[in-house]
């Protein structure tokens, strides 16, 4: 008897009579085949999991809202920085990158910083990190580099071997490495990061002007951090510590907040400026582009089913809005493939209609069928397009201005005449004593059994970039470990 509980059914709705017992001939006898009810229930175990991210895997998120404190609008026509006050709808992903599902959260790695606007004019994805500058340059380096990060194919252990003789031999990972290796490389928690959307984007405002942009979030709770014992120490009692204070936080009504920056670039200035404004390897000095507000982001409301809402949950820089556009970053424009491809195979072709991802605003497209097709289209006889059925059309007010670029089709070498040092020094420089030691000491533990020719190879990047860098890590190496002579 259900008395006022609902009653409970099969997934086609038919009411289930007993869901303790299985149905078998006789008490002590095999199964029969027609007791769909446990058959449909093991079907349903067996595909509970979708394949994990490849990177990014382990996760933690929570809505909340961007609101518009300054006008940004001389810069950007987007909808979503139309008026001071404005509040929109959004979700933030935050992770670590290498390790999978399972993997403790208190681990040194870059955290993911994935952001989805739910915007008037269709959702805007900014997919970023907690530092503003990435490994690689070239998206052709990117799966090499994400393979140094994850398990060695014989030993299936993470390889400091792999790690840093690819680091070696990219200069360009330099000034990334360098935030790893820092003291920011193990975050207290998600709370205590800054935000960054990393890549150069666009801002288009109304009268058809282009601007180049990089994405800040300050955070309002300070940058914690903790040092490699005290995270193994933590990671021993507790490997979601970073899950468990996002969400406890937000549920005790503590909600966390960050500051929304922008720094813009004239359109023209990137042709003229001495840094490549387009290299993810490199920030904009603030001292020539300043940081200028723009609103204040909280997060406030923890996700009802981490499934539906998280693991579902998918970002892909792809998704902009009018009035924000792309770059000519490179790794910007493979993001812009990989990342709705990475979707498209890990949840299925319709994972933008999921509730998570949904847009908030109008969809109207002519795209057909397909697995999980669960949108209910309205039936219409304009199923094509160009149609006279009254289908939606294009507009050309939404129309980018044309973007100037010129130079052969080439593969150009990145490294040649590029300046992987001094960016990456600069940040050594400002740091303080004990941050330098910190430093230096978490990269001779990183170096452990890592053999010297390696070493050796990146401690020359760690000289160019300042002599007291290399002698730090030097010193540093000499009391920690014993390097490993080249088989
Ligand atoms: P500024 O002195 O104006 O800025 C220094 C920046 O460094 C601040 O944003 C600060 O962030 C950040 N920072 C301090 N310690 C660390 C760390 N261990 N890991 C990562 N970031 C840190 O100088 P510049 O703009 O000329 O930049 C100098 C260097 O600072 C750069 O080469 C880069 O490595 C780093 N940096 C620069 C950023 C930029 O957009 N210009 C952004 C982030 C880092 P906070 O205010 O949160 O303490």
């Amino acid at each position: 008897m259900s008395d006022s509980k609902p009653i409970m059914t099969t997934t086609a709705g038919n009411p289930i009579a007993d869901n303790q017992n299985s149905l078998s001939a006789g008490p002590r006898g095999p199964l029969l085949m027609q007791d769909y009810q446990l058959l449909e229930k093991l079907a349903h175990q067996n595909r509970e999991r979708v394949p994990e991210r490849t990177v990014h895997a382990k996760g933690s998120a929570a809505f909340g809202q961007l609101t518009i404190t300054h006008d940004i609008t001389r810069y950007s026509k987007a909808a979503i920085f139309s008026e001071i006050g404005k509040e929109t709808e959004c979700l933030l992903r935050f992770s670590t990158v290498a390790g999978e599902q399972g993997a403790a959260d208190a681990e040194r790695d870059v955290r993911g910083w994935a952001l989805k606007f739910y915007t008037d004019e269709g959702n805007w994805d900014m997919v970023g990190n907690n530092t503003p500058v990435f490994f690689v340059r070239d998206p052709l380096k990117f799966p090499d580099f994400i393979h140094t990060q994850k398990r060695h194919p014989r030993t299936n252990l993470r390889s400091a071997t792999a790690m840093w003789d690819f680091w070696s031999l990219s200069p360009e990972s330099l000034h990334q490495v360098t935030i790893l290796m820092s003291d920011r490389g193990i975050p207290k928690s998600y709370r205590h990061t800054n935000g960054y959307g990393s890549h150069t984007y666009s801002f288009i405002n109304a009268e058809g002007e282009r601007f180049w942009v990089k994405f800040h979030f300050k955070t309002r709770q300070g940058i914690e951090t903790i040092r490699n014992e005290d995270a193994e120490a933590l990671i021993g009692k507790d490997r979601e510590s970073h899950q468990r204070d996002l969400y406890e936080n937000i549920e005790a009504g503590n909600c966390p907040k960050w500051d929304f920056k922008i720094q813009v670039m004239p359109e023209l200035d990137a042709e003229k400026y001495h840094i490549n404004p387009f290299d993810l390897t490199k920030v904009w000095p603030h001292s020539d582009y300043p940081l200028i507000d723009v609103g204040v982001l909280e997060l406030n409301r923890n996700p009802e089913n981490y499934f539906a809402e998280v693991e579902q949950s998918a970002f892909s820089p792809s998704n902009i809005v009018p009035g924000i556009g792309f770059s000519p970053d490179k790794m910007l424009q493979a993001r812009i493939f990989s990342y709705a491809d990475a979707h498209r195979y890990r949840i299925g072709t319709w994972y933008e209609a999921l509730p998570v991802n949904r847009p908030k605003s109008a969809v109207n497209h002519y795209h057909k069928d397909g697995q999980m097709h669960f949108m209910n289209p309205r039936s219409s006889d304009a199923y094509y397009e160009p149609n006279s059925m009254n289908g939606a059309v294009q507009d050309e007010r939404y129309a980018e201005p044309p973007l100037k670029i010129s130079g052969d089709a080439d593969r150009y070498n990145h490294r040649e005449g590029n300046d992987d040092y001094t960016q990456a020094g600069n940040l050594f420089r400002l740091m303080s004593d004990c941050q330098k030691q910190q430093l230096f000491g978490n990269i001779a533990a990183a170096m452990d059994g890592v053999p010297e020719p390696i070493v050796e190879r990146q401690l020359a990047h760690f000289e160019k970039a300042d002599p007291a860098y290399a002698a730090g890590v030097r010193e540093a190496l000499a009391t920690v470990c014993e390097p490993v002579t080249a088989q």
